[in-house]
Formats: structure tokens, sequence, C-alpha cells
């Protein structure tokens, strides 16, 4: 077979694969997703799909022309401003509630994933939105932009408690909520106030396994016959557990296969799922047909400086879907479909998007003066027992409590499966922080470890 034939042959296996998987589209918000990823099948984003959900569940929300039409004058501001050399801004830094989804695995387990997996993501993404350098986020764009926004994890609750950001709630069923589940339920239970909280949920899809994430895109504020209340109840983005966090900071195999999936192991899932959180859209704009490029549109993304570009991209395979305008796709573009390890850039022209957003749309503008990320006077900081952990774990004749910074606890006590007290110990000095579970019968057990008028409780399984 010469190579223009077994090219032809590839080009029709490839097609009849497609056919195939456009028939095979999977769902989500009861309708049909845009694009599967036609190497692994995977969703890499349902967030268009989920726009339209929403505005048929709420026929007042605003629509995506009124929201542009809302935005436009507030961009060209910000451009005008930074094209006159003046200052835009100060850095923004928009504090984080991670609230993870679980049905009563261990931490570190499944989808009860670690803190370590959600520092590394939050990692990522200062690396990301500051282009930072020497880091994965870093890139040499001529229209690259360090976008001036950072993350931190909460560390106050709404009812004025500390927390280390991390919210961990049960489920209590064996059955994974579905996307519409998530929404009219998760959401809603556990979301903390966000006009203070930016709000990130991670989840097991359970038959939404294939996919990725989705965001909620913001609103503008004063639109006629627009409720601003609108969505507050779901505000924020989901992330499938298993693409949460970076490989590269938190290794992989470590607890479970509980960390991110190959090739969207590196966090750029909520890179991108924030960003349209923050206005910006597909580079493509969802657009599959034209490549027209035109001043109000800039071919649907609203970002001139974004190739024109008529498809979402998988992969990290150098294309270019649009020949007759300048420049190849930019495959490096958060915005994209393609893997992880190829994402790098958000332009310019996203970043006055998302400055814009940041300073006008409703639950966003708020988010700049919140003042969740400081330790109120009069609360102990969160640290001392996040850094509490046992091991070995399974245990055999021994199970011991590990303290990050040394600080002895007061007292702990064991709890079998039943909750029946085993055993409460106080702790006079670091051999009381070894317990000798030789005599325990095999199961689960839990430790409540107390200091002060705080606890935290931690799962063991006696083998
Ligand atoms: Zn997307």
């Amino acid at each position: 077979m010469n190579k223009i034939t077994m090219r032809a042959v590839f080009i029709t296996i490839f097609s009849f694969s497609m056919a195939l998987q456009a028939q095979q589209l999977p769902k989500a918000f009861g309708r049909t997703v845009k694009s599967v990823n036609p190497e692994n099948g995977l969703v890499r984003c349902a967030t268009t799909e989920y726009e339209e959900y929403l505005q048929e569940q709420d026929p007042k929300r605003e629509t995506r022309a009124q929201f542009e039409a809302w935005l436009a004058p507030k961009v060209a501001e910000v451009q005008a401003k930074r094209l006159a050399g003046k200052s835009v801004n100060a850095i923004i830094t928009i504090p984080v509630v991670v609230h993870v989804i679980h049905n009563g695995d261990a931490i570190g387990r499944n989808e009860n994933i670690s803190d370590a997996q959600i520092l590394s993501q939050i990692t990522v993404l200062n690396q990301d939105y500051r282009r930072m350098l020497d880091t994965p986020g870093y890139n040499t764009s001529a229209v690259g932009a360090d976008v001036e926004i950072e993350f931190c994890m909460a560390k106050v609750t709404p009812t004025g408690s500390a927390t280390n950001g991390i919210d961990r709630v049960n489920l209590s069923t064996a059955n994974y909520p579905s996307t519409d589940d998530i929404d009219r339920d998760v959401k809603p239970a556990t979301i903390w106030s966000p006009t203070k909280y930016f709000n990130i949920w991670t989840v097991d899809f359970g038959n939404n396994s294939d996919l990725l994430g989705y965001a909620q895109f913001p609103t503008g504020s004063g639109v006629a016959g627009v409720s601003p209340n609108g969505g507050s109840t779901t505000d924020g983005v989901v992330i499938g557990y298993k693409y949460f966090g970076s490989s590269a900071i938190y290794p992989q195999g470590n607890y479970g296969g509980s960390v991110s999936q190959n090739p969207y192991q590196f966090g750029r899932t909520a890179t991108h799922e924030i960003g349209h959180c923050l206005g910006l859209l597909h580079v493509c704009g969802d657009d599959f047909q034209s490549c027209i490029v035109n001043a109000t549109d800039s071919n649907k993304d609203y970002c001139p400086d974004t190739p024109a570009t008529k498809r979402y991209n998988y992969g990290c395979t150098t294309t270019n879907s649009c020949p007759n305008s300048p420049g190849n796709d930019m495959i490096e573009n958060y915005m994209e479909y393609t893997d992880d390890q190829c994402m790098s850039i958000f332009t310019q022209n996203q970043k006055n998007r998302m400055i814009a957003v940041m300073n006008n749309a409703v639950r966003r503008k708020e988010l700049k003066t919140s003042t969740v990320c400081q330790t109120p006077a009069g609360i102990q900081d969160f640290d001392y027992l996040n850094g509490i952990n046992l091991y070995p774990n399974p245990a055999t004749s021994v199970v011991n409590i590990a303290i990050a910074n040394g600080d002895l606890p007061d007292s702990f006590t064991v709890y079998n499966s039943l909750g029946q007290q085993v055993s409460t110990i106080a702790v006079k000095g670091t051999a009381n922080l070894t317990v000798n579970t030789s005599g325990y019968s095999t199961g689960i057990y839990f430790v409540k470890v107390s200091k002060g008028n705080q606890s935290k409780t931690l799962k063991f399984v006696k083998q």
C-alpha cells in the first residue's frame, strides 16, 4: 500500500469512528453534548449545554446576547485604559471554597480527594492566571497576558468558624448525583454565599463520568426584565474529581487512583471552567461553520487576539482550521479543548473581559472586597488540625497519630464502625500517639482527635 492509499484508508476509518461517535455522544443536563474527544471519549466541558439548561429553567435569565451587549462597553473601557498606559486595577484575589462531594470514602480515597490534591489545584490556578515564570502557566506569546487574578483558600466559614477552605460533604448514598441532581439539590444545599466565596464543587459524575466539568457564566446587572439574583444558588464550577489538581505537584498513585487522569492531569480543567465563570467563551465561540472575523464578535469569542478557529481542537497537534485567516489555531489557549500539557495562554483580550467581569458582574465584583481569606481575631488557625494524619492505614498491630507541627492534641477517642467508643486517651506525651490495635477485630475505626474546642475525625482500617 502506498502512502496515499494508506492515508485514504486512515481517513475512511477516522471518518467512520467520528460518525460512530456522533451517534453515541453522551448527554448532560438532558441534552446531547456538542463534542467529545475522539481519542478517549471524554467530554472536556459542558458549559454551553449547562447555559442552555439554565435558560430553559429560568426564562428570565439574561441571554448571552444581552450579556454581551452589557459587557462590550465595559471591556472597551478596560482596553482603552490599558492602551493609554493607565493602571487598570490592583491584583484581584478571589476567595475559594472547595466542596468535596463524597459518599463516605476516607479522605484521600476516590472522590473524597485529599487536601494536598485540592491545594495542588489552587497552585495551578495561581500559576496560570499569573502567567508565572518557570511554571507550566508561563508563555512567551506576544498576546499572552498575566491576568493579575489570584486565588486563596477561605479561612472563615459563613457562620464564622475557622476553615481551611475545604468543605467535605458526605451524601451518604451509593448513587452518584446526575448533572441535574447536582444543580437542583447538591449545589443549593451546599453553596456558601457566592458574593463572598467563589464556589468550586468536586464530584464523581457517576453516569456522566466522561464529563470533566462545567461552569456558570456571569450575569450583568441592570438589564431590564432580568432578575440579578437568578443563578445565585448554583454559581461556580463543578469539576470531576479525577481532573482536579495536578499530578506534577501532587504525584499520581499515592491515594488509590484518586488523582487526576491523563491527559487532563495538570489542573487545566479548573483553569478553563473558571475562565467561563469570568466571562470567557471557547476560542471557536461554539461556532463550527464560520471563520469570519468582524468587529462585533471576532469569530464569536469576542477576543480579536485569539486566531479565527472553527472547531474544538483535541490533543496537542499544531493545526489551522481557518487557513485564510492569520495564524494557526491557538491550541495553547486555556479555552481550547486540548490536552492539559499544551495549555499555557490567556490572551490580553481575554484578560480585558475577565477584568471587566470582575469589576462589574453580579456575584463577581463583590468578591473583590470579601475578607474570608483573612483569619478573624479570636479564631484559632485551622492549620493545626489540618496537619493531623493516621499511619499506617490500613493498620495491623499499631496505628500512629502524626502531628505536623509537633504540638500535642489534648486527647483522642477511638470508635468502632457502629459508633461505639473503644478507648479514650488523654495525651500527655508523644508516646500516647501510638495506639495498640493488635487486640482490635478487623474492620473500620474512627479516631476523633481534640484540641481546645476543635476536633477532627479520621478513619482507619484494621486488617
Ligand atoms: Zn468550556
